[in-house]
């Protein structure tokens, strides 16, 4: 079902759980869970889409 569908662009997250209403990220530099919120999004260039590795307030 899921891995083989190129077409379908979707953010590369990287999530260690879920608030309820978005995924929960921890920041590599804080080591504080922050919704996907705090970190934002990032293109890549290659066509993928990343969540930022560091939240906000560490950026
Ligand atoms: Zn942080």
């Amino acid at each position: 079902m899921f891995g083989n569908n190129k077409n379908d662009k979707k953010p590369i997250i990287q999530a260690s759980g879920y608030n309820g209403s978005e995924p929960i990220c921890i920041c590599p530099n804080c080591r504080k869970e922050n919704p996907l919120s705090e970190f934002g999004c990032r293109n890549m260039g290659d066509g993928n889409v990343r969540n930022q590795s560091w939240c906000k307030s560490c950026r």
